[in-house]
């Protein structure tokens, strides 16, 4: 990490004030002075330590992404577009009642349950659907509890509080399922940057990384579907590839919002994001892309590998017949990286934008080889 004196007073003036906040939570439960609300962080008493663990994990302080490719990853792995590939495959889980309450192949839920059922992890920590959309995250210990929290929530849910918590108590080994800015968060943990928290950190056995173009926010997305339909109606949400739409399915069929109309409910810390598939996960999971009707490829995943453990829950879910695999198009992996480049371009853009400077990027580093390759 770069910088060795900050706290709570600049966390709430670098990230908080200036909404670059991703609600990830990673903040919370490490003391009794921040707390999540509806989908924002309160600071409930000001704190004056110097070195504060809320400023070192979060995802929008700065950040030596080179440092942690370097550390985290295998460098033969690392391409510049999305982090570490060991492997690519596209998958879906055998179990037909996963897939039905999944978001799309329920390769994550098959996954996290495995690595549940066969003890490499003995805490799952997944993000719960909640009433009026105000999602958190939750510990699990069977795999049934799993397969009962499917589905993506588009609100964001601060999942990392969670960890906070289940890592100071009785779990021994945790797998998380998180969004990439909160893999990043993790990420940020397992640098250590400082030793207090070593112990509960070496908990972390799995994480596996959802693919994330954007998260809306909580209230201007409520105020939206309150205009279409009652929140109470709504089953489902999803961002059917090439459509431009937001699918919203309710009890009395689909509703469909426009990208005009969802844009102004992105959530704003979304717009300076720089990762796509969660690059430092083990294992990192999105909707497939493939030729033909989106009704048939909405089933399948995408599954980017990125670590050996990584790959061995894969490599097992494979033999014990859970996952199915299908042959990836060629093109489905560059298309994924351009897509990926895409969001890092487009976030610089917003970046310098907000900052007024092209050399000041606000969390990013300008010696980042990636960004130096972006700005050419
Ligand atoms: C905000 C958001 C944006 C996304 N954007 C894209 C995208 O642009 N492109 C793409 O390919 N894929 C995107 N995804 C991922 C995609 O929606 C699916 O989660 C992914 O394909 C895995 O599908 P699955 O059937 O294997 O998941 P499932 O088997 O249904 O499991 C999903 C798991 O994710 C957990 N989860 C759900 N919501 C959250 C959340 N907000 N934070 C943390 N954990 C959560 C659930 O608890 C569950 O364990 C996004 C997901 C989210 C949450
Ligand atoms: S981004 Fe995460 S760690 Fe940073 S302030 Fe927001 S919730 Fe806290
Ligand atoms: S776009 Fe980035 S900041 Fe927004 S929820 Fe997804 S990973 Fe987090």
């Amino acid at each position: 990490m770069e910088d060795g004196g900050m706290g709570q007073r600049e966390l709430q003036r670098e990230v908080i004030d200036t909404h670059l906040c991703t609600g990830c939570g990673a903040c919370v439960g490490l003391c009794p002075y921040q707390t999540s609300y509806h989908d924002r962080i309160i600071l409930l008493h000001p704190c004056d330590i110097k070195v504060g663990r809320c400023y070192m994990f979060c995802p929008r302080t700065p950040t030596n992404l080179e440092t942690m490719r370097k550390s985290l990853c295998e460098e033969k792995d690392l391409t510049p577009e999305i982090g570490a590939v060991k492997g690519f495959y596209l998958t879906r889980a055998t179990d037909e009642q996963i897939r039905k309450d999944a978001q799309h192949g329920g390769s994550v839920t098959t996954l996290m349950t495995l690595a549940l059922r066969e003890g490499i992890i003995d805490t799952a920590i997944i993000a719960e659907g909640k009433e009026n959309f105000l999602h958190r995250g939750v510990a699990v210990n069977d795999p049934a509890e799993v397969k009962k929290r499917g589905k993506s929530k588009f609100i964001v849910s601060p999942t990392v509080a969670e960890f906070n918590r289940a890592a100071k108590g009785e779990a021994k080994k945790i797998g998380v399922v998180a969004t990439p800015c909160q893999v990043l968060a993790l990420a940020k943990m397992r640098l250590k940057p400082v030793p207090v928290d070593e112990g509960n950190i070496d908990k972390l056995k799995l994480v596996i990384g959802l693919f994330c173009g954007w998260a809306l926010s909580w209230r201007g997305f409520m105020e939206l579907l309150r205009k279409k339909t009652g929140l109470d109606a709504v089953v489902g949400m999803d961002i059917p590839p090439r459509r431009h739409t937001l699918e919203v399915y309710t009890k009395d069929g689909t509703i469909e919002f426009s990208m005009e109309e969802v844009n102004s409910c992105i959530r704003e810390a979304c717009h300076y994001c720089f990762d796509t598939t969660a690059e430092f996960a083990d294992i990192s999971v999105g909707s497939a892309r493939l030729p033909g009707r989106w009704e048939e490829t909405r089933i399948w995943n995408q599954v980017i590998v990125r670590t050996q453990r990584g790959d061995d829950l894969v490599q097992l879910a494979r033999a014990g017949g859970l996952l199915e695999f299908r042959e990836a198009p060629g093109e489905a992996l560059d298309e994924l990286k351009k897509s990926a480049m895409e969001k890092k371009r487009t976030a610089l853009k917003s970046i310098a934008a907000r900052s007024g400077s092209s050399p000041d990027l606000l969390y990013l580093d300008r010696f980042d080889p990636v960004v130096r390759m972006l700005q050419g």
